[in-house]
Parts: C-alpha cells; structure tokens; sequence
C-alpha cells in the first residue's frame, strides 16, 4: 500500500510574480493526513483558503488562478506540478500576496526547496484516481485526452508557427527522478512582440530574461540560450502536470495533450470528474489492476 506524504518541514520560497510582479512569499507547510492541498491567504484577515480543486478554478488564460469570492491566486500550475511529481498529498501552501513567486521560470525553485525540506509518509493510505477508460476532449486540430495507465505519463506535442519553435514533442513517465531532469528546469515563455501589450494590460510585470524566455522574430533573447533545444514543450508538459493537480486526488492515468493549453487542461479535468463510469478510486498496493488495452485515436506526434 502507498502512504500519504506530506512535508517533513516548511519550506519557503520568496521572488517576484510573474504578471504582477509584487515580491511575495510562499511557504509549503505540512498537513495532517486527508487534508489536501489549500491555498492559504496570510496576508488577508482571518487567512483565508481555498482547496485546489477545479471546482475553484477562476481562470486558465495565461496562468491558472484558483480562488473563492474575496481572493484569487494566480500562477498556481509550477508550484503544483512539483506536488504531482513528488506524490506529496498534504500541504498548506500559505501565500503573503496574490501571486505564487516564479522563481526562474521553471519549476526548479519549487523542487529544490521541497527536497530540501524532506518528505514524509503518513499513516493513511493513499486513494488514487484511476482512469480504467479513455476520456476525449477538443477536437482533431488541438485536443487533450486520459487513457488507463499504471503509473502517471504525460505526452505532449506543441505546433507553433515561429521558426524558433515549430512543433515539439515529449513523453515522460513521470516520478521524482525524471521530473528532475526531463520537465523541472523548463522556464516559461513569451514573444517579445507580445511584451508591451501585455504591459498595457498589467501582465507580465514582474517578466525578465531571468525568469522567461524571451523569444524575438529570430532568436532566443536569454544569453544563456535554451535549457534544452525542446523546452518550450517540456514547460508545456510541466505546466500540464501542475493544472492535473485540481483533480483534488493523485493521477494514475496516461495524459496525451496536442496543442492544449490551461483552458483545455481545465475542461479535460473537469470532465475527467464528471465521468465516473471511466475511473476508480484506488488504494494501490501489491497488484495493479490490469485494464484492456485501448486505441488511441489521436497520435500524439501528429
Ligand atoms: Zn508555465
């Protein structure tokens, strides 16, 4: 049987947010056992949260903002998908400001405090939302869809019309191993065209050549260059995992994204939820269930 985890200590993350580009402070704290993940407002009178639950999601463009009536978080999909990665189940994210910091663009900031701080097992096993038949959504031309898988995988192909990026694709199973090295160090991304319109709306305020890419007509504007030649499709990935997370329980399942951004990530998780004839909710212990075999309508590399 697998355990629930949450942090063995606080770990605390201090930076700039991305769009509004306010230096806030987040802290992950642990919880006890079948609390979940919230989102803690401590800069707000009486603190208050909400779970991360799509249920609570407010917007997907550009970011994903979870909030309640009285307060939002923004740019919640770095910081959660570190929590998918690492299975942790119980955790108070508690948050001086309205924007969780973006580090360096990536989820490395988020990973490396995490371990640092430690995990720890809990005496309550651990209830996974099991896909056992696939589940579609979008069309041909941009889609997002589960299929039943022993484990947690993630497929993704992007199709952008820019010579710097083009179409791109990755697949990773998932755990704390090649969340390190194949997704966690892929920093977000914006077109330099795009930069003063996004300022006029009050986005992307707290942007830098050390917390995005930054990618003109013709090239890569960071001195560094790229982490990786594909890593505007493993942030994709990444960012993919984070938005999962509002799924409210832990993934077993095989994620298969073509073109889909936060908006459709969103609606493949809520129809996930609205589907109970194709998922379980499982303890996992020493036999996996065995589902059939299934065709997968849409290629992930298209
Ligand atoms: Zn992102």
């Amino acid at each position: 049987m697998f355990l629930q985890k949450t942090l063995k200590n606080k770990a605390v993350i201090k930076g700039v947010g991305l769009h509004k580009g306010i230096e806030n402070t987040l802290s992950f704290c642990p919880a006890p056992a079948n609390a979940g993940i919230h989102l803690v407002r401590t800069d707000l009178e009486g603190c208050p949260s909400v779970p991360v639950h799509v249920d609570h999601v407010k917007a997907t463009s550009l970011a994903t903002t979870l909030g309640t009536d009285r307060f939002v978080v923004s740019t919640v999909e770095h910081c959660l998908s570190t929590l998918a990665a690492f299975r942790i189940d119980n955790v108070y994210l508690e948050l001086r400001g309205s924007e969780i910091p973006i580090g360096d663009g990536s989820a490395k900031v988020f990973m490396d405090e995490i371990r640092k701080a430690g995990t720890i097992e809990q005496s309550e096993p651990r209830k996974y939302l099991y896909i056992t038949k696939p589940i579609y959504c979008g069309t041909e031309e941009k889609h997002a869809y589960v299929v039943p898988y022993n484990g947690l995988r993630v497929s993704c192909t992007i199709d952008f019309d820019h010579k710097m990026i083009g179409q791109q694709f990755v697949d990773v199973d998932i755990n704390e191993q090649t969340f390190a090295s194949e997704l966690a160090g892929a920093r977000t991304f914006g077109f330099v065209k795009d930069i003063e319109t996004m300022r006029e709306m009050g986005l992307a305020m707290g942007a830098s050549l050390d917390n995005a890419i930054a990618i003109s007509d013709d090239k890569i504007m960071n001195p560094g260059g790229l982490r990786f030649e594909n890593e505007f499709v493993r942030h994709k990935a990444m960012d993919a995992l984070g938005d999962l997370m509002t799924l409210g329980r832990p993934l077993m399942g095989h994620v298969v994204l073509f073109k889909a951004g936060h908006d459709l990530l969103n609606q493949l998780v809520q129809k996930i939820l609205d589907s109970p004839e194709c998922h379980q909710e499982l303890e996992l212990g020493a036999g996996l269930p065995v589902f059939e075999n299934f065709d997968v309508p849409f290629s992930g590399r298209a």
